[in-house]
């Protein structure tokens, strides 16, 4: 289906929305009625559509299936009280997308290409944004794939750019809970100047073993160290790290290797401009958490995960308590959430409307 004609279709419909359990949905694959598929092909990109067929049909030989010359990306689109939909900085994960296939080789989604896509799929899918109310939101997951008729060890000729949809719950339904992680002195989720900067697949397949040791071991992630000493905080599997200190400092690790979230970045924006804290990105020493009194994991997917304490090795460390989200935290989480949903006033250009 062609961009124009969902929107003249949508344009004639109310807000509608099919019922479905918003209160308890997880994060659960579900085949909506669209998706959009675009094609890279003789250098340039073509013209992308709106599909209903939601497989994927490409060659045996793609380089993204066998040498991981794929990236993806997520964000989410939010119902608001007056029941408009939109978008939390889509430019900011297009840019990140962007230098993601810059690293592997693979050619730049444009930014208003990306961003027009994503309004696309949300506009066709329109029914499945959830009521504003529920905390539950529409996922959109972009993935850009190599393919074509290669077994060499080299670039793809062509390239698959889709973004689907699902509707995800609220990630705290009965409010934010901390909960415990394990800092990993075993497995690393990438290399000092590997791809841990990229939202790679390949990262995610590193991944999955410590994620399923600490998963075992009843701790919700993995907390992974600088790979090169092992003496730093980087990040968790999927999402970045932060302490917040007794003299109001927001301090998120810096190093090439952890993938720049922009939950952090917006955090980091939002603790300095919001709530005149100081924004720090610099070394986390795991020998030097005492100086933390709240510490969170933060990413599109729970916003933030206050972090109760973390295991490693013998000792474990509470950061503020194991039951209760701090007072920081949570007005954090608040005001961000407040922004994504359209009740705080967001800073400028973090807002798209979907319409
Ligand atoms: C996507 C991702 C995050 C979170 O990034 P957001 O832009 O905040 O969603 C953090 N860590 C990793 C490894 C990721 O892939």
């Amino acid at each position: 289906m062609d961009l124009n004609q969902v929107k003249k279709k949508k344009l004639r419909s109310t807000i509608m929305t099919v019922s479905l359990d918003w209160e308890n949905l997880g994060f659960s694959y579900m085949k909506l009625p669209y998706r959009y598929l675009a094609y890279y092909r003789n250098g340039a990109w073509e013209k992308g559509e709106l599909t209903e067929d939601a497989t994927l049909h490409i060659s045996e030989s793609s380089p993204s299936l066998h040498y991981g010359q794929q990236a993806f990306e997520g964000l989410k689109a939010y119902r608001t009280k007056d029941g408009s939909i939109q978008l939390f900085r889509p430019d900011q994960n297009a840019k990140r997308l962007q230098r993601t296939a810059d690293r592997l080789l693979m050619p730049q989604v444009p930014t208003d290409m990306f961003v027009d896509a994503c309004k696309a799929v949300v506009k066709a899918n329109e029914e499945y944004v959830p009521p504003y109310g529920t905390g539950a939101t529409l996922y959109l997951r972009p993935l850009l794939i190599g393919v074509g008729d290669i077994i060499g060890v080299k670039p793809a000729d062509e390239y698959i750019f889709t973004i689907f949809a699902m509707p995800v719950g609220n990630y705290f339904k009965g409010g934010l809970v901390p909960t415990n992680f394990l800092i990993q002195d075993e497995y690393d989720r990438a290399a000092p100047h590997g791809t841990g900067a990229a939202k790679v697949g390949g990262n995610y397949a590193a991944s999955m073993l410590p994620g399923k040791i600490a998963h075992d071991r009843n701790f919700s992630d993995v907390i992974y160290l600088d790979p090169a000493t092992h003496t730093k905080i980087e990040e968790v599997g999927s999402a970045n790290f932060f302490g917040i200190t007794a003299n109001n400092e927001f301090v998120t690790p810096l190093s090439p290797s952890i993938l720049p979230s922009i939950t952090k970045y917006s955090l980091l924006y939002l603790a300095e401009h919001r709530l005149g804290m100081t924004p720090i990105e610099g070394d986390v020493f795991i020998n030097d958490l005492d100086r933390f009194v709240e510490a969170g994991a933060c990413g599109t997917a729970a916003v933030i995960s206050p972090i109760g304490g973390v295991q490693h090795g013998d000792d474990f460390h509470v950061f503020y308590s194991e039951t209760e989200v701090g007072p920081i935290t949570r007005k954090l989480y608040d005001e961000l959430t407040g922004i994504q949903f359209g009740d705080v006033e967001a800073p400028e250009g973090w807002i798209v409307k979907v319409d």
